[in-house]
């Protein structure tokens, strides 16, 4: 089939079926301008709960299918393609486990540990923080849950991504320390875990010298899973959707540097904007769902025969359900 062909046959399907498309943000534009719900992890997971149709076809990473499955367990939930995103990767249950043993052993009992853990996680690791009375965030909320959470007087454990949990912590005039780096964990307000995000580590501070020196006038925003000494000198910080309304906000002319997914940067190019970064910062795993595979799931829905379903066992589903619901009633 010809590209166009393919197209046509993904329309066609489409309207045939009882499906919504849904696409995050950082996929590739040819996926992407096929998503009926498009926009971050937590646009993304509150819209696909709200949606009524028989089949969603998720295309994103495998945390955010499950998100969505978690919520509306009644829902089938497809991906044309099951990608792990690297960060949430790095932290499993055992990891978990291991490090409120490490927390327990620097002297914080567990009932004085509050988990958050970003939306960038599997069901499994949300399932034990629910069990342990946390609750999850995304980049978009995380400042207000934790400003929430801490009112419980606990010190929060914040997994996976150690970057937001110091750019919060610096936000906030707290303490941070992180599990395996840090001594003394135990006098940090914040806790994190040592994960990152592999496409947002790649911008560095020079990145941002580099283009204030050739144009003193340049706005830079970038992401908070970037390194804090980036945080430290940009302008404005903040989650895909606040980038992008950020970005709509800024007057056609004034020159803007964007520190984040290579995907949407580019889609904002009509505003006089650069990629912050001389590496293209491309997500390997947002990148991997193609047109073919899109197709492909759909084609399986006509056939009756559906293929990359997500499937969360009753009990996973029932504690991260517990530790993505508490996020929602707060946003
Ligand atoms: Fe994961 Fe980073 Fe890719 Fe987002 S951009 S899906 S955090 S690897």
């Amino acid at each position: 089939m010809t590209k166009e062909e393919l197209k046509n046959e993904i329309k066609r399907l489409k309207n045939q079926l009882d499906v919504t498309v849904v696409a995050h943000f950082y996929q590739q534009d040819e996926v992407y301008e096929f998503g009926d719900i498009t926009g971050d992890s937590l646009e993304l997971a509150k819209k696909a709960k709200a949606d009524d149709s028989k089949y969603l076809v998720f295309c994103g990473v495998g945390f955010m299918g499950q998100s969505v499955k978690v919520l509306s367990p009644e829902k089938r939930v497809l991906m044309p393609k099951i990608a792990c995103c690297s960060m949430a990767k790095m932290i499993e249950v055992e990891a978990y486990e291991e490090s409120v043993k490490i927390m327990n052993d620097s002297g914080i009992p567990n009932e004085n540990i509050l988990p958050i853990t970003y939306i960038n996680s599997s069901a499994a690791v949300k399932a034990e923080v629910g069990k342990m009375g946390g609750l999850v965030c995304t980049s978009s909320n995380a400042k207000m849950i934790i400003e929430t959470a801490l009112k419980e007087g606990k010190k929060i454990f914040f997994i996976p991504d150690r970057c937001l949990g110091q750019n919060i912590a610096n936000d906030m005039g707290l303490k941070s320390a992180v599990i395996g780096i840090d001594k003394n964990i135990a006098d940090a307000d914040i806790i994190c875990y040592n994960g990152f995000c592999s496409v947002h580590q790649l911008f560095v501070p020079s990145d941002i010298d580099f283009y204030k020196e050739k144009y003193p006038d340049i706005l830079v925003a970038v992401h908070p899973e970037c390194d804090p000494s980036v945080v430290a000198k940009a302008d404005f910080t903040g989650s895909t959707s606040q980038i992008i309304k950020w970005v709509k906000e800024q007057p056609i002319n004034q020159k803007l540097a964007i520190g984040t997914e290579f995907n949407l940067v580019n889609r904002l190019r009509e505003k006089n904007t650069y990629v912050l970064s001389s590496t293209k910062p491309e997500c390997p795993t947002m990148n991997e769902t193609t047109l073919e595979e899109l197709y492909a799931v759909l084609k399986s829905i006509e056939d009756e025969k559906p293929i990359n379903e997500v499937i969360v066992d009753d009990e996973t589903v029932k504690w991260a359900r517990i530790a993505l619901e508490r996020m929602m009633e707060l946003s």
